[in-house]
């Protein structure tokens, strides 16, 4: 076989982002029950899933380490296994959505960084900041993207100038129909990209 044929490997797991309670304690009480009323599809391959085994992930919860249970679910059609993440937990972070988010906000407002009220530390807002920096145009992109090839919307341009992001984001998010979450700008955004299979995350 030629090389570039055989050069894509296993297929990828991908995170699935769902409202799944409002905070660690509720997750704990009813992470199942939110699951069981959810029809989680595949986001490599848009088939139904059905319940796979469970591992555990940690968070940092002010000062606290809370250890959370992870739902994996299985995809019938192409096998791949996804975990469900509460949209309170930004995937690969160990710091709460919440939490980032209200850093990443003071941030962009010029609060500078040894002001930030978070427990994470600065090394990791500063990271956080760059990341988000990077990135950030590329979310407000590909909102509008989805935004407009789900619900032919288009957002005007031109009232953003001189907006901060979150701003902007928040401005696009209002454009999409409700959905149950935390109301964070981060946990939404996961949540309309994992259920429009874009693979893509916050
Ligand atoms: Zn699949």
């Amino acid at each position: 076989m030629l090389p570039h044929l055989t050069a894509q490997g296993p297929p990828k797991s991908i995170m699935i982002i769902a409202y799944l309670g409002r905070n660690v304690k509720e997750y704990r009480e009813k992470f199942l029950r939110y699951l069981d009323e959810l029809e989680l599809i595949c986001p490599g391959c848009g088939e139904k899933t059905v319940f796979h085994a469970t591992y555990k992930r940690h968070l940092h919860i002010e000062d606290n380490v809370e250890w959370l249970t992870i739902q994996r679910v299985i995809c019938k059609e192409c096998e791949r296994t996804h975990a469900v993440i509460p949209d309170f937990i930004r995937p690969y972070k160990h710091y709460s959505a919440c939490d980032s988010e209200m850093s990443l906000r003071d941030m962009d407002n010029g609060i500078p960084v040894e002001q930030v009220e978070t427990s994470a530390s600065i090394s990791t807002l500063r990271r956080w900041a760059v990341e988000f920096r990077e990135k950030s145009h590329q979310i407000a992109g590909a909102l509008k993207a989805l935004l407009f090839r789900f619900y032919k919307k288009v957002v005007n341009e031109i009232e953003f100038y001189g907006l901060k992001i979150f701003l902007i984001l928040e401005r696009i998010l209002e454009e999409f129909p409700e959905i149950e979450s935390n109301n964070l700008v981060i946990g939404d955004t996961n949540i309309l990209f994992t259920s429009n299979l874009s693979g893509m995350f916050v």
